[in-house]
């Protein structure tokens, strides 16, 4: 059985000393792929030089909310181009956060590139933060058809149903391991198995016993032991079922990168 991280920016400078063993690691875990979600213009070329080299790795290109002060209207051309010369498994991560400044900002970026996704047919990555309803009229609007992954998903059941009616999957992450989290919880106990994806969010996001270290993928393990307590299924079924949801997204991108 194989489990892929379907959320991590593995690029980040903390990984510099020592990426090789923590993908080894994760790999000894059961860690099959890493996908690797983008943030500002100065990765892309980062994260595609680490992809080109290793199998294991996957990339999204994005602009991500937390650096909207230092991106600019080139970058989303720029982005543009770079989609159009490397492959992606999606655009991301892009979102709204409502804790990050300037959110007229965040907003005009974030249609923008949901109408390159659309345009170019690549799901998107989601990235939000009080924010899970404003999203839903954008998606609707200007949203591929694709669909996509809305990324550490923290919210209620009834916001996760809006998103997997418009085709997008929940991205499970360490939010399930604190048991104060109980909204989520209970959304994620309850949703159609098919709908559920696993992901660390690495270097953020520790899951609960870890606070304050640097997360890795390795850890998905005990996200998916926090997922098969919750969930009704036998732990094999949940497994095998995640790592076949992975794979399908990928399908998502391929009439694009083909
Ligand atoms: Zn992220």
């Amino acid at each position: 059985m194989a489990i892929i991280d379907t959320h991590s920016h593995l690029f980040f400078a903390s990984f510099d000393d020592d990426r090789d063993q923590v993908i080894s690691a994760a790999q000894a875990q059961g860690v099959e792929q890493i996908w690797m979600a983008g943030v500002a213009r100065e990765s892309w070329q980062t994260q595609a030089s680490l992809a080109a080299n290793d199998s294991r790795l996957r990339n999204a290109y994005g602009l991500h909310p937390y650096f909207i002060e230092q991106h600019q209207q080139s970058d989303v051309d720029a982005l543009a181009q770079w989609l159009a010369d490397h492959d992606a498994i999606a655009v991301g991560e892009i979102g709204l956060d409502a804790t990050c400044a300037h959110f007229d900002k965040q907003r005009s970026l974030f249609i923008e590139q949901l109408k390159l996704a659309k345009k170019l047919q690549l799901p998107v990555i989601l990235h939000h933060r009080k924010t899970l309803d404003e999203m839903i009229p954008l998606l609707k609007q200007y949203g591929p058809e694709q669909g996509g992954i809305i990324h550490a998903f923290s919210g209620s059941a009834q916001q996760l149903q809006h998103y997997t009616a418009l085709n997008y999957l929940i991205g499970v992450g360490g939010v399930i391991t604190y048991s104060r989290a109980q909204k989520t919880r209970a959304a994620i106990a309850n949703a159609s198995l098919d709908c559920l994806l696993l992901e660390t969010d690495s270097p953020d996001m520790p899951i609960a016993g870890y606070q304050g270290q640097r997360n890795e993928p390795k850890r998905i393990k005990q996200v998916l032991d926090a997922l098969v307590e919750l969930r009704p299924e036998a732990a094999a079924e949940v497994e095998q079922q995640l790592f076949q949801t992975s794979h399908q997204f990928l399908l998502r991108a391929k009439a694009r990168n083909q």
